[in-house]
């Protein structure tokens, strides 16, 4: 491995556990190296990447975790990193002015026709902060030693890197985003319960995190209403056809797939209201019951009834939930 990258692995696989502020920070570098051509004039040795555009960077990340898998990024819970705070405060504002609590990738969402542009900017404006006090030094820093991977210009917001350390970056950018993310994978077990949290970050590197449909799963849960007439299951009252929609009992961003014992029909207004909501205990045992009984009503011959069977004798509706609650 080459010397220079070889120090980026030793940083990023012996940083401490207390955030992940050097995730985002060493990513950002790394994907903004992916920008540098190496047609551009030859004369430019030293190339400059600002705080403000890193700055992006970190809250396209941050924002991603959160907004679907709202992952802790920090052993404190009392008191969250300030970029997680400047972070759910913006998804906190661009869902009460989209009205809906659907999560949507940040690479798609138009702050401008939210009128959002000042709380956007702000938010920038504040994670560039955070960058130059607590984490562009910090990450070259291990067991007292100084790398000298590249040079802080803190007061100007600006970090520096020579033209052969940039392309070094670009041509190992592959490896470096595979390391990355698995220590941030690391960090995150440390303090989160929730399941398939390497599946979790690494989907936001891919450009499908979608919510796949759920059609398939409308033959199994009618078999629990012998007249045809869907009830819900958090108010009990018959649902319009045009008003139908499947919930996941314990909510997808925590286990991120689709399980017929952790789906029931529910109005649609109920739904959209419920974001990362906690089941209640008596809504988890009213499931149990409503899985045994609908285990019985199956035909005994089907991929979904040997992963309902599965998951009654195991308890796993119990078990997730119980660890959800951490
Ligand atoms: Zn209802």
């Amino acid at each position: 491995m080459d010397g220079y990258i070889k120090q980026w692995n030793d940083l990023i696989l012996n940083c401490s556990f207390n955030n992940t502020y050097k995730m985002v920070w060493s990513k950002a570098l790394v994907e903004l190296s992916l920008n540098f051509s190496d047609n551009n004039d030859e004369e430019i040795e030293t190339i400059a990447f600002d705080f403000n555009e890193i700055g992006e960077l970190c809250l396209k990340y941050y924002w991603n975790q959160t907004i679907y898998f709202d992952l802790d990024q920090s052993p404190n819970l009392k008191k969250p990193p300030e970029m997680i705070t400047y972070t759910k405060e913006l998804i906190k504002e661009f869902f009460f002015r989209r009205g809906n609590v659907q999560p949507i990738r940040f690479e798609k969402v138009d702050f401008n026709s939210l009128k959002m542009e000042h709380n956007y900017e702000s938010t920038i404006k504040n994670i560039a902060k955070t960058i130059g006090q607590d984490v562009c030094w910090r990450f070259k820093k291990l067991n007292g030693n100084n790398y000298e991977i590249y040079d802080l210009d803190i007061n100007r917001g600006k970090v520096f890197f020579s033209r052969h350390n940039v392309l070094q970056l670009k041509e190992h950018s592959d490896f470096l985003f595979t390391i990355i993310n698995y220590r941030w994978t690391q960090i995150l077990e440390g303090f989160n319960y929730s399941p398939r949290i390497s599946r979790k970050v690494r989907a936001i590197d891919e450009n499908n995190i979608k919510r796949v449909s759920l059609k398939k799963f409308h033959k199994h849960l009618d078999l629990m209403f012998e007249d045809g007439q869907r009830k819900c299951f958090y108010c009990s009252e018959i649902i319009d056809d045009t008003d139908v929609s499947i919930d996941h009992v314990i909510p997808w961003s925590y286990m991120f797939s689709d399980d017929l014992w952790n789906l029931v029909y529910c109005h649609k207004e109920e739904n959209s209201k419920k974001y990362n909501r906690l089941p209640s205990e008596e809504d988890i045992v009213r499931l149990e019951n409503r899985n045994i009984l609908l285990l019985q009503r199956m035909e005994n011959k089907s991929r979904e009834y040997d992963q309902l069977q599965i998951a009654v004798e195991k308890d796993y509706l119990k078990k997730f939930w119980t660890s959800f609650k951490g």
